[in-house]
């Protein structure tokens, strides 16, 4: 067994790593423990025949100012989406072009999805952010999907076409699968649908040189060998009970013991820890409901970016799929040429089963039904599949169904004893986003200090970040 440690971080994608570094930069002792054998989480970024590629959190936009923040510390630059020309659409076999973010539908789809999104604003404007439950009607909200809305609004076909997107890109389901009070308390949480949705002056705006990882790993870096890797956490007693004073944390390789616990994993991922005592029911419960959506990511990397001399801008949007919207990810010096497509909800559950050649081949056609047969032809192509990961179970966040949010969002935050939850479901701005996971380690980490301070616990050790742990 180890000496004590201030606090134990269970997770290192960017919402454990960040509560780590303001835990370590307030002098305390710090572990981290990470299942995984990379840091980083559902950030994750590679090399592609010369292109850095976001397998994982790719953008960032106005108003997420602790990840913005963030990586200006630590030096990670960003750039503009690329979004300059026409956008593509292939709707009912044929590709035409638009401009903006909402495509040329016909006008009566038009005020249909302007109605829509005008009735979901206002209805998002009384959910308080960070407490959904306390929403007037939070129950009778919960009780209905995105999609039961949907058609009790009678929406147009296209309509519904359109926020299927939305519901597949943002929570990685079908909107009949998302509670409509997570959908309305998300909206909430972004300012708006614009912020949320929008490449220009919306969260698709820019994204990170070096790639969004490099975030974690500079984190990492900073915090050293407080950091271990390929060491999941199976258990976690908390001694003296519910008001306990302390954790004891094992894995497969020790057992280590702190004054406090912040766990920052997905929150169905909390089941994979077995507590004593155990978790009240509704912990348990939230665990179960709040399950992962289903978005992957397929890259091609090309000689250069053939679609911009033909006036297009790579944002696309798609009804065959697989990818059925996708952006220029290329480099801010234009030497490669990066198509993204995104593969979500029932889209995913059909390719991503497919052998590696299949899903390369479908998610290339999709690229070439919208920018033309030289699609077909890249020098590199990856993809990632997040429900395989069998430390995440999916992305890009928890699409929680009806009747899973009034009742179990309580416990996202609520700390019990010195065990504290971080991640950015938890968070009550820019939750499912790189910056609500950022917020989110910042909050559990001052919850660590204050109850520190209130159980007049001394910090156990002093050493600064950048000195060994
Ligand atoms: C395809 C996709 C696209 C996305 N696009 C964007 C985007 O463009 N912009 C944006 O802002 N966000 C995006 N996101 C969301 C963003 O990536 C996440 O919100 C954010 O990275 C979550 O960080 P986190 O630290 O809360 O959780 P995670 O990154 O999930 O970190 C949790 C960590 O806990 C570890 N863990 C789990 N169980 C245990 C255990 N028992 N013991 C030890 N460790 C454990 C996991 O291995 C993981 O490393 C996207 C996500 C995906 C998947």
């Amino acid at each position: 067994m180890s000496s004590p440690y201030d606090a134990i971080v269970v997770g290192a994608g960017l919402s454990g790593l960040a509560a780590a570094r303001t835990l370590c930069q307030r002098g305390l002792s710090v572990l981290v423990l990470e299942a995984a054998p990379r840091v980083g989480g559902r950030v994750c970024s590679a090399s592609v025949a010369g292109a850095h590629v976001d397998l994982g959190g790719t953008f960032v936009g106005p108003g997420q100012d602790r990840i913005i923040a963030l990586a200006d510390e630590l030096g990670v630059d960003r750039y503009p989406t690329y979004g300059t020309g026409d956008n593509a659409i292939r709707r009912h076999g044929r590709t035409s072009r638009y401009r903006g973010t909402i495509p040329p539908v016909g006008v009566g789809n038009l005020l249909d999805v302007a109605r829509l999104q005008t009735a979901l604003e206002r209805l998002s404007r009384r959910i308080p952010a960070g407490r959904p439950w306390d929403a007037p009607q939070a129950a009778a909200l919960d009780a209905q999907t995105l999609g039961s809305w949907l058609r009790e609004r009678h929406a147009t076909a296209a309509a519904q076409a359109l926020m299927a997107i939305v519901s597949r890109t943002t929570w990685g389901c079908e909107p009949a699968e998302v509670s409509l009070l997570h959908v309305l308390h998300y909206i909430r949480m972004c300012g708006g649908m614009d912020p949320m949705l929008d490449t220009e002056g919306g969260a698709q705006e820019e994204h990170f040189v070096q790639g969004s990882q490099e975030i974690a790993l500079r984190m990492a870096a900073e915090l050293g060998d407080r950091v271990r890797t390929g060491e999941p956490v199976t258990a976690v007693e908390r001694s003296g009970g519910e008001s306990g004073r302390g954790v004891r944390v094992r894995t497969g390789q020790g057992t280590y013991q702190a004054a406090r616990l912040v766990v920052a994993v997905p929150p169905a991922l909390r089941d994979r820890i077995a507590f004593t005592p155990e978790l009240p029911h509704g912990y348990r419960m939230l665990a179960q409901r709040w399950t992962p959506g289903v978005l992957s990511k397929a890259y091609a990397v090309y000689a250069e970016p053939f679609w911009r001399s033909s006036g297009l801008s790579g944002q696309g949007l798609s009804d065959t799929g697989p990818a059925f919207i996708t952006f220029d990810a290329g480099p801010p010096d234009s030497s490669r040429g990066v198509l993204l497509g995104f593969v979500g909800g029932d889209y995913a559950r059909q390719w991503d089963d497919l052998p590696p050649a299949e899903r390369r081949a479908r998610a290339l056609s999709s690229f070439a039904d919208l920018f033309g047969p030289q699609a077909l032809e890249p020098i590199g192509y990856t993809d990632q599949r997040w429900a395989t990961e069998n430390w995440l179970g999916g992305g890009p966040t928890a699409a929680p169904g009806p009747g899973c949010v009034a009742p179990y969002a309580p416990f996202l935050t609520r700390s019990v004893g010195p065990v504290h939850w971080a991640g950015t479901e938890t968070a009550d701005r820019w939750s499912g986003f790189m910056d609500g996971a950022v917020r989110a380690g910042e909050r559990a980490a001052r919850e660590v200090l204050r109850g520190l301070a209130a159980t007049g616990a001394p910090a156990a050790g002093t050493a600064a970040l950048g000195a060994s742990a």
